[in-house]
């Protein structure tokens, strides 16, 4: 018989809490050295071979692998439903390239015209060297995805919803049946929706992808980038090769500050989702501005998909067309006090950036375009400080 109130022996079970409970202890783990509820960052780059010559701790050498990036992947597992795990790189370009680099050449792609402008000119530059194919369609028009696919040869179906910089909404379980019915893999730029409003592998994805760069880690002090797999086959594999064998797996100071960071994940991405949809609402009623881009809105585009696919909120991110014009809104930017003006986006301070002097000629950014990332400042003094900047008062 045990004593009364003793310590129930650890269980194997998963623990039935909550990811926002599981997040904010980093999935409860302790060190089992010193008991500490902070997992220690591990920085060594090398480790001792047994005396039989084996490696008994699975370590072996820092490039293929990291005890501390393990840990901060564990949660981006839990985080995603990702039954194969998650792979944590140096940056989200290193971790999106790795997918388009695991293909063969004379496979084809389909690609979202409205995406991530330094993930489009990687493809436009690199995938012609490789023989590889890319048909850029409009994703929130699931007709025109299936039209696009070539059934046996294309490959991969890479989507980003929302989409970045006009925050278009693609149907990910509607291309996911699209993608498998020709043989291909959907994978998913989730970058502005994060695991907290979108988990894409529970909607039939095979790979979500994230610049953790952004509100993963929200606090615009870390590079980095991840893939998170629904099952761990011979591509998943691949991309395990890929980053080890390229040496593209993050630091360990980064995946520290990282994991710290997810454990507020849940909370940040509530307030930055609120804040945005809060400014959307009142830019929305602006004079100086023409149109709000945001997936919140009742009247966006993407709002009934939206709806159905995201949860707790509509991300931290919108974009505004200033009435009139370019002049308009890059004198916007600079007179903000505020926000930011500033490249990137998710973290806990706002930044604004005039997008199309950023992506150039061959973007589908309007040129009156401001794209907004809300931070958890007061709203109040977000509009405030716009409302301002727009009016030049
Ligand atoms: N995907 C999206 C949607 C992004 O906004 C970015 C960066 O801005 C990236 C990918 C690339 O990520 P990183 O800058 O971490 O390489």
């Amino acid at each position: 018989m045990s004593e009364p109130n003793a310590p129930k022996p650890p269980s194997d079970a998963p623990p039935a809490f909550a990811k926002r409970s599981l997040a904010a202890q980093a999935l409860g783990r302790v060190d089992p050295v010193t008991r500490a509820v902070v997992a220690p960052l591990h920085v060594a780059t090398t480790f001792l071979r047994d005396p039989d010559n084996g490696y008994r701790s699975g370590f072996s050498y820092a490039r293929p692998d990291n005890a501390t990036v393990r840990e901060a992947e564990a949660v981006l597992a839990m985080l995603e439903d990702a039954a194969a795990g998650a792979l944590l790189f140096g940056s989200g370009m290193a971790a999106a390239t790795a997918v388009f680099t695991a293909l063969e050449p004379g496979d084809h792609v389909v690609a979202p015209r409205v995406m991530y402008w330094g993930l489009k000119r990687w493809l436009n530059a690199e995938m012609p060297r490789r023989r590889i194919a890319v048909d850029f369609v409009d994703m929130d028009d699931l007709t025109a995805l299936e039209r696009a696919i070539r059934p046996g040869a294309t490959k991969l179906v890479w989507i980003e919803t929302p989409g970045n910089p006009l925050w278009t909404i693609t149907d990910i379980a509607g291309a996911a049946q699209l993608a498998h019915a020709a043989g291909a893999r959907l994978a998913v730029d989730s970058t502005a929706a994060s695991p907290i409003h979108t988990r894409p592998l529970t909607l039939g994805a095979d790979i979500v992808m994230h610049s953790a760069t952004k509100i993963l880690n929200g606090h615009s002090d870390v590079v980095a980038g991840v893939l998170a797999g629904a099952v761990a086959d011979m591509f998943w594999e691949r991309l395990a090769a890929i980053r080890s064998g390229g040496g593209a797996i993050l630091g360990p100071f980064e995946a520290y500050l990282l994991m710290r960071s997810l454990r507020t994940l849940p909370l940040r991405a509530a307030a930055q989702a609120a804040a945005a949809a809060e400014l959307a609402r009142r830019l929305q009623a602006h004079p100086c501005v023409s149109h709000v881009l945001y997936p919140g809105l009742p009247d966006d585009p993407g709002h009934a998909v939206a709806a159905r696919q995201m949860e707790g909120g509509f991300g931290f991110m919108l974009s505004i067309r200033v009435r009139d014009g370019e002049g308009a809104a890059i004198a916007t930017a600079a007179r903000v006090r505020l926000w930011k003006r500033a490249t990137s986006l998710g973290g806990v301070e706002s930044l604004i950036e005039h997008r199309a002097s950023v992506e150039g000629p061959d973007s589908p950014c309007p040129p009156d375009l401001l794209r907004l990332s809300s931070g958890i400042e007061a709203v109040d003094d977000l509009f405030a400080d716009l409302d301002g900047a727009l009016r030049n008062t």
